[in-house]
């Protein structure tokens, strides 16, 4: 360890940081050793030969082997977290920990991939995307889905259970918003907590629209929740968060603030663009945003209905039909 290695305190509580490539645009996703008893993983990586390699590389530098491995936690269900998952738990024998709303996912991968894909295909025509861009979004959705794989959850976590060691206990905080099942765990004896992609220092969390579990037709109401979750997480006592991208964060607060304001402008600046005139999700984005490459569409799509919800919440916008398509117009 050196003084400036940004991961240099969380190493020095026995969570050691793994960045395992990713052929995502996010880049490497980080994944924690902690050594303790048992010896753990927080995440994985994404189910490929080169991501598998480096992580067991990884681990085999810190002066242990990945048979050795004792305990998997899973923060979510992105495939950059949990496609290594099962492959690590087959060769170590390990139990696989993951918080129940993660389970039912993450146990029939596959199919409830491609059941969101169908979901988010109806959201993504119902607010104005043209056919070509959403045929085109969905097979790379397929394609990247190899990168992902069933996990089998020996171990299901609930919200505010804790996660015995021999030398620290992690208390389990569900915070839904970035995706259905974010969980984030807290050693509240050295203030440090392990945050997944709930909070990241460099890039604010995409709250993804995500397919309902309950079989609702409604679109779920991803940023609404996403906020509630920081403001949850803004409370608590935290010196040192370890993020699922990029570096770690010492100021929760400020970062969290920033957040709420960038989202609150944004609100705004949604709602000024349909007080002009009545527009479509997808004309929104591209408003604000112009053609984004085809990967990222679902994102920005997801990002302004996110802030249209806040508005709709307030009473600010009207959601109406218009020949199939959902159009927002100044309340
Ligand atoms: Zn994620």
């Amino acid at each position: 360890m050196t003084a400036d290695d940004p991961f240099g305190l969380g190493a020095a509580a026995g969570m050691h940081r793994l960045a395992v490539p990713t052929p995502f645009a996010v880049g490497r996703v980080n994944v924690y050793l902690i050594e303790d008893e048992p010896l753990t993983l927080v995440d994985a990586g994404p189910n490929s030969g080169t991501s598998f390699d480096e992580l067991e590389r990884g681990i085999a530098g810190l002066g242990h082997s990945l048979e050795d491995i004792e305990l998997v936690i899973l923060t979510h269900q992105h495939i950059d977290h949990l496609g290594l998952v099962s492959l690590v738990a087959a060769r170590s024998g390990a139990e696989v920990a993951a918080i129940d709303a993660a389970v039912p996912f993450v146990e029939s991968f596959s199919r409830e991939a491609q059941a969101d894909d169908d979901f988010a295909r109806k959201v993504m025509l119902r607010h104005g995307m043209p056919e070509d861009v959403v045929t085109a979004l969905q097979s790379v959705s397929r394609a990247f889905r190899a990168w992902g794989a069933r996990v089998g959850v020996t171990r299901v976590l609930r919200d505010g259970e804790q996660i015995p060691f021999r030398d620290r206990t992690l208390n389990v905080h569900f915070r839904p918003g970035h995706s259905p099942s974010d969980t984030i765990f807290h050693d509240r004896e050295r203030s440090i907590l392990i945050a997944g992609d709930h909070l990241l220092a460099h890039i604010s969390s995409n709250p993804l629209i995500t397919r309902p579990r309950d079989g609702s037709v409604e679109r779920p109401q991803a940023l609404v929740a996403y906020l509630e979750s920081l403001r949850k997480t803004r409370e608590m006592d935290v010196e040192l968060v370890l993020p699922g991208h990029g570096n770690p964060i010492s100021d929760h607060r400020s970062l969290i603030d920033e957040r709420l304001e960038l989202h609150r402008r944004r609100a705004n600046k949604i709602h000024r663009l349909v007080a002009e005139r009545p527009r479509s999700a997808y004309e929104l984005a591209q408003a604000l945003w112009g053609n984004v490459a085809v990967t990222q569409a679902y994102l920005t799509l997801s990002d302004v209905l996110g802030h249209l919800d806040i508005l709709l919440n307030e009473g600010r916008v009207r959601e109406v039909d218009r020949d199939g398509v959902s159009v927002f117009e100044s309340a």
